[in-house]
């Protein structure tokens, strides 16, 4: 028998994130409440346009992140401080956006049935409910093609239809290496690279299957590119090169999952570094110029 993951911080804050409404996701849960609170979460924000860190509304006595047992009142609750043991009850979990300027902030209010005979949680309700919204970087990398196709991808997954998801978030990576390798050509020319780095991107380039130039730049991505020494490419390589026709829906959504993580990565991190990138080179552009100027000034003096 396989082992059934445990339920960690980490794991229901990506729950909260992700999940669609009311899908079982089984894992071992902890004895007592406060081990299922969540800080905070990561989720588009309607008013700040982008994703925001929503913070945790709830608090426990003094302490971060509490949930809220439906049903209970609130003095029992402070009398419960103690940390109670967890027990089978639907659970309300709100946050509020940490960066909205205008009052009040975007909130997200997430209702979620713990089982624990079944080991088991899923999502009564959410609200606001899911949004297919992408953030501003990559709806500019993806233009109004590539967006859509993305959002398409995110309706599938949210539905759970994997093979849909995948199928689309397949032809939205075909339609960003061309992108990708652009980005990467900026980095590499700013960081002087290897001649040999250039001509293999290059080859890329060139390269009509797309299998072989999704390969060729996985090898080549810079390790600041690699978060945890995890390569986002070599993900998408992996998800993308398996082929659509004998995936199971389970696997779609797995490699689905995959994919649009990567691309999310890569896109926002590659959008900041080249706005870094241009930043700086004005920051030195302006040195250099007062630094001619200066020059200008001591050879004019000297003339005079
Ligand atoms: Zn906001």
């Amino acid at each position: 028998m396989s082992e059934v993951p445990v339920f960690t911080a980490e794991r229901i804050k990506r729950f909260l994130e992700e999940k669609p409404l009311l899908t079982w996701e089984r894992g071992q849960l902890p004895g007592t409440e406060s081990q299922i609170d969540v800080v905070s979460i990561d989720m588009y924000c309607r008013a700040c346009k982008m994703v925001r860190p929503f913070i945790t509304l709830a608090s426990r006595g003094g302490g971060a992140g509490g949930v809220q047992p439906m049903g209970r009142p609130a003095d029992e609750t402070a009398r419960y401080r103690k940390d109670p043991r967890l027990t089978s009850t639907i659970v309300e979990y709100s946050f509020q956006c940490a960066g909205c300027p205008g009052r009040p902030p975007e909130k997200y209010y997430f209702w979620v049935e713990i089982d624990v005979q079944r080991q088991a949680i899923r999502k009564l309700g959410q609200n606001p409910p899911y949004t297919i919204e992408i953030d501003k970087s990559i709806e500019d990398f993806l233009g109004e093609d590539g967006s859509e196709f993305f959002k398409r991808g995110r309706v599938c997954e949210l539905q759970g239809y994997g093979i849909g998801a995948y199928a689309y978030y397949r032809r939205v990576v075909e339609d960003c290496i061309s992108g990708f390798i652009d980005k990467l050509r900026d980095i590499f020319v700013l960081q002087s690279v290897d001649k040999l780095i250039l001509d293999r991107l290059h080859e890329a380039e060139s390269n009509r299957q797309m299998e072989t130039r999704i390969s060729i730049i996985k090898d080549i991505l810079p390790n600041h590119l690699r978060p945890g020494g995890v390569n986002p490419i070599q993900v998408i390589y992996d998800a993308y090169s398996a082929g659509i026709h004998r995936l199971s829906e389970e696997q779609c959504v797995e490699y689905a999952d995959d994919i649009r993580r990567s691309l999310i990565y890569l896109i926002r991190t590659l959008s900041n570094i080249k706005t870094e990138q241009m930043e700086y080179i004005q920051t030195i552009r302006k040195l250099q110029d007062r630094q001619n100027r200066n020059k200008g000034d001591q050879i004019q003096g000297t003339q005079n």
